[in-house]
């Protein structure tokens, strides 16, 4: 038996970009065509929600948002036409994503790269997300979690965790190589068990000791504290030059720093998103042949695999669960880098 869904909700909603955040009474809404109602059990908070409620980005989120993209719950509500696209039902357990819904047609979806689709949808950006106790997904585009998941666990998977196993693939690092890891945040520490989860050798680079010492928990042999040293140098010493680096970090300084930590052919993968722009020594890059790319979360079939690896156990997000109404609280100590991992609002 389901339990009777309430006609409003609590949400957090951002009004306008830079200010608090406020806890609203919303419009339970009715699932459109191919939609599901989900009742949510926990969201991840990622920094790109902070992005989005600051407006950091040149292309703007809609206002009034409910961001959150790592949302797990139950489905309550179908929208006409689903079983004929999907078999999801009733009771099942599934997410959101922040690739909410791509076009399916053009060029790009066509290829493999629905994640560049220009007529996608964003969670919590484009479209209201899980910051709330419920959201509208599109089945087609949803996560389906899998059996036996802690919902509070999982969560962080389905933004941060699909994001950096395909920055990972994009490397181009195997077995046995070096990977740095810039940044060990939400993303970067489920970065480090990615990685060794794949076979690489792991070093990791923040600007605080405590996030080098949970990278070292997760399996990072090298660390290195780039306020205290040269991370060029030190990843230099330490690896021989990195195979490929994954920039997770908030900071621009991190971007043009991982430039030094290469090694000859090696690639650079830029996950992070922070405003602004890094200086990028033309020679370096040229007689280094680096190659350097950018990597926007995955596809639905990166998620799955992404997933897979949690479900295989091998992969477990460090998370801290806090309530819907602490949501500023938590902005503030994301922004000061006070955040052990993950936090995951628990419903
Ligand atoms: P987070 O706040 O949890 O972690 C950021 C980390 O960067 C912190 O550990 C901080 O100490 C570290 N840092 C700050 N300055 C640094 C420096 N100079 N060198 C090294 N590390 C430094 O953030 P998060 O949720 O992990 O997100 C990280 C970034 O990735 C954000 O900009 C977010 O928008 C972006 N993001 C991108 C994608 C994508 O698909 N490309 C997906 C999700 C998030
Ligand atoms: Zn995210
Ligand atoms: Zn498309």
């Amino acid at each position: 038996m389901t339990a009777a869904i309430p006609e409003t909700f609590r949400a957090a909603v951002v009004h306008d970009f830079g200010t608090q955040l406020t806890i609203d009474d919303l419009q339970v809404p009715a699932p459109g065509p191919g939609q599901a109602l989900v009742k949510l059990i926990s969201s991840g908070v990622c920094h790109t929600d902070l992005h989005a409620a600051q407006g950091d980005w040149p292309v703007k989120p809609k206002l009034p948002l409910v961001p959150g993209h790592e949302g797990v719950g139950t489905v309550v509500a179908l929208g006409e036409g689903v079983s004929d696209i999907t078999d999801i039902g009733i009771g099942d357990l599934i997410g959101n994503a922040w690739l909410w819904s791509a076009c399916g047609t053009c060029q790009y979806c066509r290829t493999g790269w629905e994640t560049l689709c220009e007529a996608q949808q964003n969670g919590g950006y484009g479209v209201d997300g899980s910051f709330g106790q419920y959201m509208l997904v599109d089945t087609k585009f949803a996560a389906r979690i899998p059996e036996g998941s802690d919902p509070y666990e999982v969560a962080p998977v389905l933004c941060a965790g699909v994001t950096v196993y395909k920055g990972l693939k994009q490397t181009e690092v195997r077995p046995g190589e070096w990977v740095v890891i810039s940044g060990i945040g939400g993303l970067g520490h489920i970065a480090v068990q990615y990685a060794v989860a794949m076979g690489m050798r792991v070093a990791a680079v923040d600007v605080a000791d405590e996030k080098l010492a949970l990278a070292r928990k997760h399996g990072a042999e090298v660390t290195v504290n780039a306020f205290a040293e040269d991370p060029a140098s030190a990843i230099q010493e330490a690896t021989g030059g990195a195979h490929g680096v994954l920039v997770t970090a908030v900071h621009p300084a991190a971007f043009g720093q991982a430039i030094g930590m290469t090694r000859r052919g090696g690639t650079i993968v830029f996950n992070g998103l922070p405003p602004g722009d890094f200086p990028a020594p033309i020679f370096d890059i040229v007689l280094k042949g680096l190659t350097i790319r950018g990597s926007i979360v995955g596809t639905r079939q990166d998620l799955e695999e992404a997933l897979d690896f949690y479900a295989r156990g091998l992969i477990h997000p460090t998370f801290h669960t806090r309530d819907l109404e602490e949501i500023n609280q938590v902005f503030d100590e994301m922004h000061h880098a006070k955040i052990d991992g993950r936090v995951v609002i628990k419903y």
